[in-house]
């Protein structure tokens, strides 16, 4: 990608003073201490800071960002450091402060009545789904990384995962921030109200914008009642075809009781046999395609149950699946899940692999898969597409492991010129280059490619509104 126009280096003055800010023990000034922060899970991006600042207040992340501002300092906002696009690492100059928001990890409020959570932005979102889980109401944003990740960090990504169909991403369920922008002033938009037409909504332009806007110290998020009944299914499809039919079946019998529909590939679930025992193949026998999906209901009961069964039977008769097992056990449900939580971990074993976070409407699904196929094995014979995710919002990670005998390296010289190609379609199908990671660095020179000019425009005059002097993440996402 071209580099960025980045700010200059601090002085030591404006370091020191940075430094006074949050205290000694909450600031890395050596550049061992710093390495957590300055590479990301995918050790795609290794990058270099000047200082991490991990301050613990609101009041410290305004007094950070009013000195940068007077100092021209660019600062790089960080939560758990699981991105996937190298929004929350810095450049290799290292001339950048990373601020890192761990400590503002506290829970302000909880309110049953009004159904809703009020957390600061360091909270790790397993925490945050904990702490509504023991006062009776769930939480319902829910990612493979939510061990690590925080909600500052799914709030700036807008990030989806395994529940969007029936709960929305991580915009849906915010009602309220607070956001401290470039210049050190606070937004206090911590309202919790589902309904407020007073204007443009400032909110939903924080949410997504990858840190560049501001920086979010808390959030007012959306509480649900606890699931009593939850059941999880598993059916083995010939044909991925066949996936929207069944997929229908299943929405318009079921509607919001409808909480996840993943699918997986054949070879996806050889590659978690393979490498993350102990696991087995739920069914007898081997299907081209895996689709699992899960009911819920606040009410007791097994009216979920009754009504999984009867939509399998169905699919069974209209031929849309060609087996299936429904979980008996909460051990067993977890362990179909496992399957498909493992499913970009297991990648890792089969050397390089190219990757993609897609959407397209989900009817378009079989579509793009096939034609990207075609595509993968016209342009680097014998790589092995293991396409997975999110069907039911027609979001894809279509990852592409190497073929076996092929060079690593050899293999990762074609991302580019891959993603071009698969974007290509993608956008032929009236999709998106990025459905739930964002753009950060690894996307921002195929913004221009998906969107159009005015939009762009309109974006950068946003940003310039925001963040006159560019300090907020320069080089990412614009
Ligand atoms: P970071 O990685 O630290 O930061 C991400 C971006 O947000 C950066 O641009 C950063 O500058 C900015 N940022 C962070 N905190 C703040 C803040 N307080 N204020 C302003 N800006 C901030 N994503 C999905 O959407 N769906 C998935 O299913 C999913 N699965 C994943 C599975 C794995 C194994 C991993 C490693 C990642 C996955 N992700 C997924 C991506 C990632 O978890 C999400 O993007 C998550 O929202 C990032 O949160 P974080 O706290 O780690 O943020
Ligand atoms: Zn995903």
């Amino acid at each position: 990608m071209t580099p960025p126009d980045l700010p200059p280096m601090p002085s030591q003055d404006t370091l020191d003073a940075l430094v006074r800010i949050v205290g000694e023990p909450h600031a890395i000034r050596d550049a061992d201490s710093m390495t957590p922060y300055l590479v990301e899970w995918r050790d795609r991006y290794h990058g270099k800071a000047a200082l991490v600042l991990k301050p613990g207040t609101t009041e410290e992340v305004s007094a950070i960002l009013k000195r940068a501002n007077e100092t021209r300092t660019a600062i790089v906002p960080q939560g758990g450091n699981t991105g996937l696009v190298g929004g929350q690492i810095p450049f290799e100059t290292g001339h950048e402060v990373v601020v890192g928001m761990s400590r503002l990890n506290r829970v302000r409020d909880i309110d049953l009545g009004g159904n809703t959570i009020t957390v600061e932005a360091g909270v790790v979102l397993a925490n945050a789904q904990a702490i509504a889980a023991s006062a009776g109401r769930l939480l319902p944003l829910s990612l493979p990384s939510e061990g690590s990740c925080q909600i500052g960090g799914v709030l700036a990504t807008n990030a989806g995962g395994l529940n969007v169909l029936a709960y929305g991403s991580a915009r849906d369920l915010a009602l309220g921030l607070e956001v401290v922008l470039a210049d050190g002033s606070v937004w206090n938009g911590l309202k919790a109200l589902r309904k407020d037409n007073t204007g443009y909504d400032l909110r939903d332009l924080f949410i997504g914008s990858e840190g560049t806007l501001g920086i979010i110290t808390a959030a007012v998020l959306r509480l649900f009642p606890k699931p009593a009944e939850t059941v999880t299914a598993f059916a083995g499809l010939d044909r991925l075809e066949q996936a929207p039919a069944f997929f229908s079946r299943i929405y318009e019998r079921a509607g919001q009781a409808l909480t996840a529909f993943e699918i997986m590939p054949r070879l996806g679930l050889q590659f978690v046999l393979r490498h993350a025992a102990p696991a087995r193949d739920p069914l007898a026998s081997p299907h081209a395609w895996y689709v699992l999906f899960e009911l819920s209901s606040p009410r007791p009961g097994e009216e979920m149950k009754q009504l999984a069964e009867t939509l399998l039977a169905e699919g069974l008769e209209a031929k849309e699946i060609g087996d299936a097992v429904l979980a008996s056990s909460l051990t067993q449900a977890q362990e179909l899940w496992r399957l498909r939580e493992l499913m970009s971990e297991v990648q890792k074993h089969e050397g390089g692999s190219i990757k993609h976070d897609v959407s397209v409407p989900v009817a378009w699904v079989p579509e793009l898969i096939t034609r990207a196929n075609d595509l993968v094995e016209l342009m680097i014979p014998g790589a092995r597409p293991v396409p997975f995710g999110h069907f039911g919002d027609g979001n894809i990670h279509y990852n592409v492991s190497q073929p076996p005998s092929m060079d690593r390296t050899i293999f990762l010289s074609h991302w580019e010129a891959l993603n071009a190609a698969v974007h290509e379609i993608v956008l032929d199908l009236g999709g998106s280059i990025s459905a739930e990671h964002g753009i950060g660095r690894l996307k921002r020179d195929l913004l221009p490619h998906a969107k159009q000019p005015l939009e762009l425009e309109l974006m950068r005059r946003i940003k310039a509104a925001f963040d006159l002097n560019g300090i907020l993440n320069p080089g990412k996402l614009l």
